[in-house]
């Protein structure tokens, strides 16, 4: 991405109203997969490892909600999670943010339209929060006209 000026908005979205479907990898691999559900809709597949232990975490695609499954790893809260793209395997690791209540590494996912969704690597953390980072006239339109659910 070009250093030109780039507008950044933090979204504070309604806990459990609104659920993802399209979520990618840096590389632009699908995340949500119709194989998996949770509460019905098609989970976010990541690929997750834990010192010696590596497998698959699907995570709620309803924003605000924390269910997930995991396998192939056994979790304890407070363990820390590296994530990658179940396709690519690119680490989804933020290079910048840290989380703000715990100061573990946070991971990033993709919307369409410029969007993020960054959450804390750390199990029992319950810290995620939703980004648009994007042109003013998108940034605009979306207070206008869009209703945030067509930007997910
Ligand atoms: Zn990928
Ligand atoms: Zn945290």
């Amino acid at each position: 991405m070009s250093k030109k000026e780039k507008l950044e908005i933090e979204v504070e979205v309604p806990s459990k109203k609104i659920h993802v479907e399209h979520v990618f990898c840096p590389k632009g691999h699908q995340l949500c997969d119709p194989a998996r559900k949770i509460h019905g809709y098609p989970a976010i597949k990541l690929r997750a490892r834990h010192k010696e232990q590596d497998g698959i975490i699907y995570l709620d695609p309803i924003y605000g909600s924390f269910d997930h499954i995991e396998e192939g790893l056994d979790l304890k809260e407070g363990d820390l999670v590296d994530f990658f793209c179940p396709e690519c395997r690119v680490s989804l690791k933020s290079p910048e943010e840290t989380c703000k209540l715990c100061s573990s590494p946070m991971f990033i996912l993709y919307l369409p339209k410029g969007g993020i969704i960054e959450g804390c690597t750390k199990k029992g953390c319950y810290f995620h929060r939703m980004k648009i980072v994007d042109a003013e006239e998108q940034i605009s339109r979306l207070f206008e006209n869009d209703t945030l659910e067509s930007y997910l």
